[in-house]
């Protein structure tokens, strides 16, 4: 029977689980999973392989044909019903192994961005998959977390959850552990419960399992949830649409070759045959296919380049991007802190060493001192190590001892400095009581300490903000009034560190006659008493400058938001070459005056955004679309999610990101780099150029077989092509090139274009008209061959037909090559660039010629034989539909230089 979990105290329900707040042990977790199962949800419906199999014969034409051919065979033409049917059971095969890849790539994807949770197993913390959750299992919970279960909370300090997915509620609930609440309590009251695909908007707190799996309320309306994300790209619904337009447009076109064909005197039964098979052809039914088979490849190749993809529609927005905002920390920089400068009683110090090695000195006018025999260097490092979640850990390599920081690097880098100063273990000096964390918005963070009778407030954060709410300086010992003097030499200070690129922390404390006194205070970080500044160097990294230049060439424009100083900021933006000489830096308080309009005016010429919050981050992306802009923004926090939310593209941080940015985004960087950006950047055009490589072959191929048999019907003269050459062409030799087109390397000069326009059909830039032409020459080049062989041997129909299906069979292999690129042509590209291609292109042409040499299959295919001349003429009249274009093209360009040149 199902328990009110909520209703029952917190430790009855870890006596009820057999739990207690050391967690499960690996044999307890391992029992329970053996009986409850994984902590998943059961999709709604699991589509079957045989169901997969099945639909590829759903389509209306394919329907239509095995009408016709069943009509066929009733009249006695065994042959050619048996191969029709053959031939499209091989199309299913393909059809299906492609759905199939497809499906598994996409499953692969989302396996990718399955959620973690953080753990208490047998006394030890561990981060573990959400799925291998149990119940009884102790699960921590912070801001910027999904639950990851159904639980019942044993502790929180201060939970607040916004239950929305569940409780259609946006407002967040606060959670409290010891609150009593009904058994009839409706979900949205039982506020001492967290469940499973909530998310914590802020504090911290740990809950014991009581739910997982299909048994969670979220799994109890799983099966009537429909998937409220959109799955179909922009170009996918298009070509939908186009699909359902071409099938009328063919059907009118059979029925018009099926009407004339019978009134030059052709047999119903042949015009009708030849009619569905020219149907058939005309309609690409492979291209949903092959779309889906070239997005999920691509989607593959992002994340061997560390882009994760979590919404299918931003691979082709992706494209369009013109400006991308980038946090500064962790992004564009390294992340790896090290104090370089500390400013403390007026007086400067060098700290020398570099990354994490703890190994370094305190140096003073060029000597090295003992940094605790300074009592106001004493305080700052103090502070500094005190108020601090960091751990330094390391590890022995074959390049001796590495350090590394788990943690803020912002703090790992104050501990580096208090290891450098000999002060290893500031938990054995002072005693931790509470803490109030840092957030970017109010950009400090404090802990409340005892040291003996002493209780103190150890405060660090950004030296503006600590600055203003400081009262007293400390210097010689002694607190004594903070002149204006004094605090334009903090400022000068401050200043003099952030132009040289410096991060800078200030350190500031505040004593109190009791714990009591100081937790009774409201906002006890007042009256602080500043003690000094240290400046930490963060390299930028070292790939993010190529890739800002790329962007450059690519027509997108990079711009800086950063919660750090405007100097800094802007310092560290000159480095990177993100801000032009005119460029403008704004800041988070100038944001606060300005208007919307006045925003909207500079929005385009401002590069850096500095110590801004992330709710500045929302109206940046609204100033920008508002000019049209395509914008992509990245985050981390659960405040950055609306921005990430409104962006064309939103970008979340794979590493240090929380699952409520991660959710809201389209991307993940799962290495936190912008110069992962720009490779997904680079992949999404190559995506969408791919898909208008093979989109262009399949419908100009189209456009050819329909302009041979189109225009034969109406001047009178016999079917160039007989149905089931038609019908092997397009269902089997067709197929696999266009699946190599689909993943054609990218041109080299792809970053080199502009954008593009989010707004710009597929067909637009002469597009249309370039599958026309390439179509009605091939048609064209077919008829004139089958002429030729009429002309030649009137009565060899059966060779008439050979040379005009070899023929249209070579064009379309050679305009594939043509197809590779998209402005360019053949001549632009190495014809063994893409082995995949020449593969498929020689697998094709293998299955061609066995309908034409083997003699079995040449009767049936009612073929003959091809020799010397003829393949001469063929091979002639096949390349010059893609040549004669592609040379006039050359020719063109050529002369655009010399007129530009003259
Ligand atoms: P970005 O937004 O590019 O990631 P950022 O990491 O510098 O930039 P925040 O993390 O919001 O932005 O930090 C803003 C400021 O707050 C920093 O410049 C620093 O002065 C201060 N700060 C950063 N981390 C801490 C911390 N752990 N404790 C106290 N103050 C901090």
């Amino acid at each position: 029977m199902e328990k009110s979990w909520h209703s029952l105290p917190a430790s009855d329900c870890l006596n009820l689980l057999s739990t207690s707040e050391d967690g499960l042990t690996i044999e307890q977790v391992e029992e329970r999973r053996e009986k409850v199962g994984l902590n998943q949800l059961v999709e709604g419906q699991q589509v079957s392989l045989l169901t997969i199999f099945l639909n590829q014969f759903r389509d209306f034409m394919i329907i239509v044909l095995l009408a016709a051919t069943l009509i066929s065979g009733l009249l006695g033409e065994y042959m050619d019903a048996i191969t029709i049917v053959a031939i499209i059971i091989l199309n299913g095969i393909l059809g299906f192994i492609q759905e199939v890849k497809a499906e598994r790539s996409l499953a692969a994807l989302k396996e990718l961005t399955a959620p973690m949770a953080r753990v208490r197993r047998a006394g030890k913390i561990e981060t573990i998959p959400a799925k291998d959750l149990v119940p009884g299992d102790i699960v921590l919970l912070e801001g910027g977390d999904k639950v990851p279960a159904d639980g019942r909370i044993i502790k929180s300090p201060g939970l607040d959850v916004e239950e929305s997915s569940l409780t259609g509620e946006s407002v967040p609930v606060m959670k409290h552990a010891n609150k009593h609440v009904d058994e009839a309590s409706p979900i949205g009251d039982r506020i001492n419960m967290v469940y499973m695909g909530t998310l914590v908007t802020r504090g911290k707190a740990e809950f014991v399992v009581t739910e997982t799996g299909m048994s969670t309320e979220m799994g109890k309306i799983a099966g009537l949830m429909q998937a409220s994300e959109e799955s179909l790209t922009p170009l996918q619904r298009r070509l939908d649409q186009l699909g359902k337009l071409l099938v009328w447009v063919s059907l009118a076109i059979t029925a018009l070759v099926v009407v004339t064909g019978v009134l030059h005197g052709n047999g119903l039964y042949n015009m009708f045959l030849a009619g569905v098979s020219l149907a058939v052809a005309a309609i690409p039914e492979g291209l949903p296919a092959i779309v889906t088979i070239a997005l999920a490849l691509g989607v593959q190749r992002m994340i061997k380049r560390n882009a994760i993809v979590r919404k299918l529609p931003s691979v082709e927005t992706l494209g369009c991007a013109t400006v991308i905002c980038s946090d500064k920390t962790g992004t564009l920089t390294q992340n790896r802190m090290t104090v370089q400068r500390v400013w403390v009683e007026n007086e400067w110090y060098n700290v020398t060493g570099t990354g994490y090695d703890p190994t370094g000195e305190f140096i003073y006018e060029e000597r090295a001192v003992r940094a605790f025999r300074r009592e106001g260097l004493k305080r700052l490092v103090e502070i500094g190590a005190t108020c601090n979640n960091a751990i330094m850990k390391s590890v022995q390599t074959e390049q001796g001892e590495e350090w590394t920081c788990d943690g803020d690097p912002t703090e790992g880098a104050l501990l580096v400095m208090a290891k450098k100063a000999g002060f290893d273990d500031p938990e054995s000096v002072y005693h931790r009581v509470d803490e109030i964390p840092f957030d970017s918005d109010r950009k400090l963070m404090s802990v409340l300490v005892e040291e003996g009778e002493d209780v103190y407030l150890f405060v660090k954060g950004a030296p503006d903000v600590l600055l203003e709410r400081a009262t007293k300086l400390y210097i010689g010992g002694r607190e004594e009034a903070l002149s204006n003097t004094t605090k334009k030499q903090i400022v000068a200070a401050n200043q003099q560190m952030a132009g040289q690129a410096l991060r800078n922390i200030a350190f500031g404390y505040r004593k109190f006659r009791s714990i009591e006194s100081a937790k009774a205070e409201q906002d006890p970080e007042q009256n602080v008493v500043f003690v000094g500044l240290c400046g930490m160097i963060d390299p930028p990294r070292q790939e993010v400058y190529d890739a800002i230049q790329k962007c450059r060439t690519a027509g997108i424009r990079t711009v800086m938001i950063t919660g750090d100083h405007q100097t800094t900021a802007t310092a560290i933006a000159r480095q990177l070459e993100i801000i032009p000489e005119d460029g403008l830096v704004l800041t988070g308080r100038q944001l606060d005056q300005m208007s919307d309009e006045e925003l909207s005016a500079n929005v385009e010429d401002t590069y850096v955004y500095a110590r801004v919050s992330p709710e500045h981050k929302l109206r940046i992306v609204k100033a920008l679309q508002g000019r049209g802009e395509i914008v992509g923004m990245t985050g981390d926090g659960v405040n950055d999610a609306p921005a990430i939310k409104q962006a064309d593209i939103g970008i979340a941080m794979g590493q240090s990101g929380t699952d409520v940015a991660k959710e809201a985004s389209a991307l993940v960087l799962g290495d936190d780099n912008f110069a992962t950006i720009v490779a997904a950047v680079e992949e999404g055009r190559g995506i969408y150029d791919n898909i208008k490589k093979f989109i262009r072959y399949l419908l100009s191929s189209n456009v050819g077989e329909i302009v041979t048999m189109f225009v034969a019907m109406l001047v009178g003269l016999p079917l160039p092509l007989l149905p089931i050459q038609i019908l092997w062409v397009n269902l089997v030799t067709d197929g696999l090139p266009a699946i190599a087109l689909g993943v054609d390397p990218a041109e080299k000069d792809i970053m080199q274009r502009p954008p593009r326009d989010v707004n710009e059909g597929i067909f637009a830039k002469g597009f249309s008209v370039k599958i026309l032409s390439r179509g009605i020459l091939i048609g064209v080049v077919t008829l004139l061959v089958f002429l030729w062989a009429l002309h030649t041997q009137p009565q060899n129909l059966p060779r008439a037909h050979t040379l005009a299906y070899a023929t249209l069979t070579m064009a379309q292999f050679i305009l594939v090559f043509d197809c590779r690129s998209v402005d360019g042509g053949i001549l632009r590209r190495n014809i063994f660039g893409n082995m995949w291609l020449v593969l498929a292109v020689a697998a094709s042409l293998g299955l061609f010629l066995l309908t034409i040499y083997v003699p079995g299959i040449a009767t049936v295919f009612k073929t003959v034989p091809l020799h010397g001349m003829e393949w001469v003429i063929v091979l002639i009249a096949a390349a010059i539909p893609t040549f004669a274009l592609s040379i006039r093209r050359v020719g063109l360009s050529a002369m655009k230089t010399k007129v530009a040149t003259r």
